[in-house]
């Protein structure tokens, strides 16, 4: 399964990263991509931009060298209320908000029944369109209701290619559960590669190895498509140029 999209990486500007947008961008012409999502974290990861970086991201041009660039946000869960760490009035500017659990940032939760409420909630608001990572084990969820939710409000899930790179190698089997309950409900997942390096974007062999395991069509998939991506965003209110 060929990927058209990368919708969640990281540059410089997240603290913990090591490329700028130029270098992403390029590294994902050269990938043969045709759309990135530039999603840096909210402002309580420690070394995260402020508010300012998110507000100003209008200053990026829509395509550079026929990669769709998309201003986006990976925000940070802040407790049960599914309060984020990025204000509406941010949000609202941008094309793509993804959300998720990190550690350090000041979530307040511990319990299956506190998570799954808090992403349940994120599921709910209409300003968020993917959650990242939710087969991360630190953070155990009831899947079946986190993809209910996510069937319910129209968003996707999101298949963590860096999860297995070392940083969450448990999360094998949490990604494959939530794939399938995907398949079986008919929820959208996004496979990303989460980079914070410019080298692999793109690149998502082990989330594709439990797409494919899962049986996950294609058209299910939303960043095989670059078209697809720009239609789950139009019903989103995102009208994507
Ligand atoms: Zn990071
Ligand atoms: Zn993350």
């Amino acid at each position: 399964m060929k990927l058209e999209a990368d919708l969640h990486t990281h540059t410089i500007a997240s603290g913990h990263a090591y490329s700028t947008v130029k270098e992403l961008v390029d590294a994902a012409q050269e990938k043969g991509l045709q759309m990135i999502g530039i999603t840096d974290h909210g402002p309580q990861m420690s070394g995260a931009p402020g508010l300012d970086h998110f507000w100003n991201t209008h200053v990026w041009p829509r395509q550079v060298n026929g990669v769709q660039i998309l201003r986006g946000v990976e925000a940070n869960i802040l407790d049960t209320e599914g309060s984020l760490d990025v204000p509406d009035e941010i949000l609202e500017r941008l094309d793509i908000v993804l959300a998720g659990f990190h550690g350090g940032t000041g979530y307040i939760g511990s319990t299956v029944e506190e998570n799954t409420k808090a992403m349940v909630a994120v599921l709910q608001k209409p300003l968020v369109h993917i959650i990242t990572h939710p087969g991360n084990p630190q953070y155990p969820i009831d899947y079946e209701r986190v993809v209910l939710a996510a069937q319910e409000y129209g968003k996707a899930l999101e298949i963590n290619n860096s999860t297995f790179m070392g940083i969450r190698p448990q999360s094998y089997e949490p990604c494959l559960k939530i794939a399938t309950l995907a398949r079986e409900y008919g929820v959208s997942v996004a496979v990303n590669s989460d980079v914070h390096i410019c080298y692999q974007v793109g690149d998502c062999p082990l989330a594709l190895e439990i797409i494919h395991k899962a049986g996950n069509e294609r058209s299910s998939v939303l960043n095989t498509s670059a078209v697809l991506v720009q239609e789950f965003l139009a019903r989103h209110g995102r009208h994507i140029i």
